[in-house]
């Protein structure tokens, strides 16, 4: 940090003293030792006041006492009665039986497990309380394993509060969890909590500290059903406060690397206008606007740090090879790092094709690239030779020295963690100067996960693709319809267009699924003796793999049986009918970029997704899905539901975003109100700022170095 963040971040107020008695770790608690503290952090408890935080799950309803003959399957209740039959009999093994009525019906309560002594204990004519699920049994209303207990003088009356079910780990009973909350929320009547957004609030918002306790103890005849949705006031309160935590410690990243310096990168000699001149088409409006964008941010003396996002096929890299030009005409080196091999191949392939005309010498450089080649692109690398380095994550090794790097361009964001990102960014340190950064990603990103997840980052998008694309027919076909498909692959084929054929999915293993794609293209080959077929998996050597890529797009091969490592990237025209197999597997986003792979030509394209029976609910909705549209932001959207943030970013390993309180989905409709919350506390409550961040972000410290 430099010294006008340092004297700007002390002056911003810390957290009052009072508060800092709820961020005591929990073993200030009574009745908590090491081994159950250890427990508790496993389910993301340090402190007492992420105890505060630990949100019920669900409830349960014991404030009401049912009357036996009101029941029905299905529900959990607490209900009454007297004992009018104990038998234990034997059907296989034993089973103790006890019916209860009350006057208004029975209900029989089945144990499975049970000692001699619990046998004793019920007794007829005793009354009994017990809670548990209703279920019809084979002789009526049943209960199985209930909790009960016998009603004598001391039984105290039915709760008058639910009662909440917490998240849990294995061996930390709810009994336990409700202790500890209790015993919570007693120090949060001596330290309330200080409410830094109720001013800004409509007056019928609960305040914080009233959101939390409702919801550990919700009085009887609260509304059950909102609160399983999570959308009750009380928990959309305790939302907003995370997110906009949340979204400020990203825009102070933001703010942070303004205080970064970088080289201005202009292009004096008009060199970006002899590159798109060479162009064999002309760029969208999209693509000038994103080009702008870059253009206005490469100026600067502050790093750029720009997400550039646009669906498959939309036409990123051409954005990205004109902000390369612009660095070079300012004798500065670019980066370019993409995912795997495959994908930093052909962006090599298309960057030396665009730039090598302008005099702008592109090097290549991965694991792969051994002995002398090797030797050769370090030398060019540390001269300032090469001016584009195109490669993957092996760009930033240890002996990777750049003479002057400026601009880091990285394709498929997601793929990359943050660990990446940062080792990338220190890396790419030339003395005091931060190089520019232009993130692409095909996966679009939903608007509102973008906002949150990515407000550190600036945003081009290109919504348009280039002109002439048609859609891509997508049918979906169980696999029985296997001969009828390959007879159409075959015509197809001789009709002189190609295909891919995209092998199973059996697991997330390089090895086996390349061995699957073995066995179907030799099918395929036994089946179709008229077509010329080549095969791509993951363990083929990169040269290799580039061989059959090439033999393909000069269509040499009719047929390419792959995995899905043609997954991203690779472009062939002419291919125009993509079969998937196993599609019921494969998530949505793997799905649209699988298709992104057709559809690129003149030519109109098909895609056929084949699936096993039975489908399950979840493929069946991501299939529909997939047939219905092609506009990756809604399939995106649709993912984001189905899957949850963490999958779309790629980020649950990395844990960029370790929300307590918060879902991006469920809570998506807060958004508008936490950026007017953030932006209105940044500009007229600064020394809320960190307190509010300490609060809801205290130890995620790689939030700041991103
Ligand atoms: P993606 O955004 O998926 O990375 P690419 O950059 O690979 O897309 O572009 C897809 C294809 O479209 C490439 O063959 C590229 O040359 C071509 N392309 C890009 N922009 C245009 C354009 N404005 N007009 C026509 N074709 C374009
Ligand atoms: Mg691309």
């Amino acid at each position: 940090m430099n010294s006008k963040a340092a004297s700007q971040s002390a002056s911003y107020q810390r957290a009052s003293a009072a508060e800092s008695a709820l961020e005591q770790p929990v073993v200030v608690l009574r009745g908590i030792g090491p081994a159950l503290a250890e427990k508790l952090s496993r389910i993301g408890v340090s402190t007492i006041g992420d105890l505060l935080c630990l949100l019920p799950s669900r409830y349960e309803d014991r404030t009401e006492l049912r009357k036996l003959g009101s029941l029905r399957p299905g529900e959990k209740v607490l209900a009454q009665g007297k004992i009018e039959i104990v038998e234990a009999i034997f059907r296989g093994r034993r089973v103790l039986l006890c019916r209860l009525a009350d006057g208004t019906g029975s209900i029989t309560l089945r144990f499975f497990h049970f000692s001699r002594a619990q046998q004793n204990n019920l007794v007829r004519g005793a009354v009994l309380r017990c809670f548990g699920e209703v279920r019809a049994g084979p002789t009526g209303l049943e209960m199985v394993h209930p909790e009960y207990r016998i009603v004598g003088p001391d039984t105290p009356p039915p709760d008058d509060v639910l009662t909440p079910v917490y998240p849990s780990t294995e061996g930390l009973h709810q009994q336990r969890l409700r202790r500890l909350a209790t015993q919570a929320l007693e120090l949060l009547e001596t330290t309330p909590l200080k409410d830094y957004l109720g001013d800004r609030l409509t007056d019928d918002a609960p305040a914080l500290d009233d959101a939390i306790r409702f919801l550990h103890g919700p009085p009887q005849g609260t509304a059950l059903e909102t609160l399983l949705t999570g959308k009750h006031p009380c928990q959309s309160r305790i939302a907003l406060e995370e997110l906009v935590a949340q979204r400020l410690s990203l825009l102070r990243i933001n703010l942070g690397r303004q205080r970064e310096d970088a080289s201005p990168l202009v292009d004096d000699a008009g060199r970006v206008a002899a590159f798109l001149e060479l162009l064999p088409f002309e760029l969208t409006g999209a693509q000038r606007r994103s080009l702008e964008d870059v253009y206005r941010d490469l100026r600067h003396d502050v790093p750029m740090h720009r997400l550039l996002q646009g669906d498959v096929g939309s036409g990123k890299t051409v954005v990205a090879a004109a902000a390369a030009v612009v660095s070079a005409a300012s004798h500065t080196q670019t980066a370019v790092m993409a995912p795997t091999e495959l994908l930093a191949e052909q962006h090599f392939t298309s960057f030396s094709a665009w730039l090598e005309p302008l005099g702008i010498k592109v090097v290549y450089l991965t694991g792969s690239v051994t002995g002398t080649a090797r030797s050769q692109s370090l030398a060019a690398i540390e001269s300032g030779d090469a001016q584009v380095i195109v490669g993957t994550h092996a760009l930033f090794q240890q002996e990777v020295e750049y003479r002057h790097l400026a601009l880091v361009i990285v394709d498929e964001q997601h793929r990359f963690g943050v660990d990446q990102r940062l080792e990338l960014k220190l890396k790419g340190k030339d003395g005091t100067l931060s190089p520019h950064q232009l993130v692409m990603t095909a996966t679009p990103i939903p608007r509102t996960l973008a906002m949150t997840a990515y407000a550190d980052l600036d945003c081009s998008i290109i919504d348009e693709l280039p002109p002439g694309r048609k859609p891509v027919r997508t049918v979906v076909m169980p696999d029985s319809k296997r001969p009828e498909l390959v007879q159409r692959v075959l015509a197809h084929c001789q009709r002189g267009e190609q295909a891919y054929w995209v092998c199973p999915l059996i697991e997330e293993s390089d090895s086996i699924d390349s061995q699957a794609a073995e066995r179907v293209g030799e099918e395929l080959a036994a089946a179709m003796p008229e077509l010329k077929i080549g095969l791509l998996h993951g363990r083929m050597k990169s040269a290799l793999k580039e061989k059959i890529m090439r033999s393909f797009k000069e269509r040499n091969l009719d047929l390419l049986v792959a995995t899905t490592v043609i997954e991203v990237g690779v472009d062939v025209p002419n291919a125009t009918l993509m079969v998937v197999e196993n599609s019921e597997r494969m998530g949505l986003a793997q799905l649209h970029q699988l298709r992104g792979r057709v559809g690129r030509g003149k030519a109109a394209s098909s895609c056929v997704l084949l699936y096993k029976p039975p489908l399950n609910e979840l493929a069946r909705e991501r299939l529909g899905v997939m047939r219905e549209t092609a506009d990756g932001f809604r399939i995106a959207q649709k993912d984001l539901e189905l899957r949850g943030p963490g999958e779309v970013l790629g980020t649950r390993q990395t844990g960029i975003m370790q929300l307590k309180v918060a879902d991006l989905v469920r809570d998506a409709h807060l958004l508008p109100e936490v950026i007017r919350l953030s932006d209105e506390l940044i500009e007229k409550f600064p020394q809320r700022v960190q307190p509010l961040i300490d609060r809801w972000l205290a130890g995620q410290t790689h939030y700041a170095k991103v």
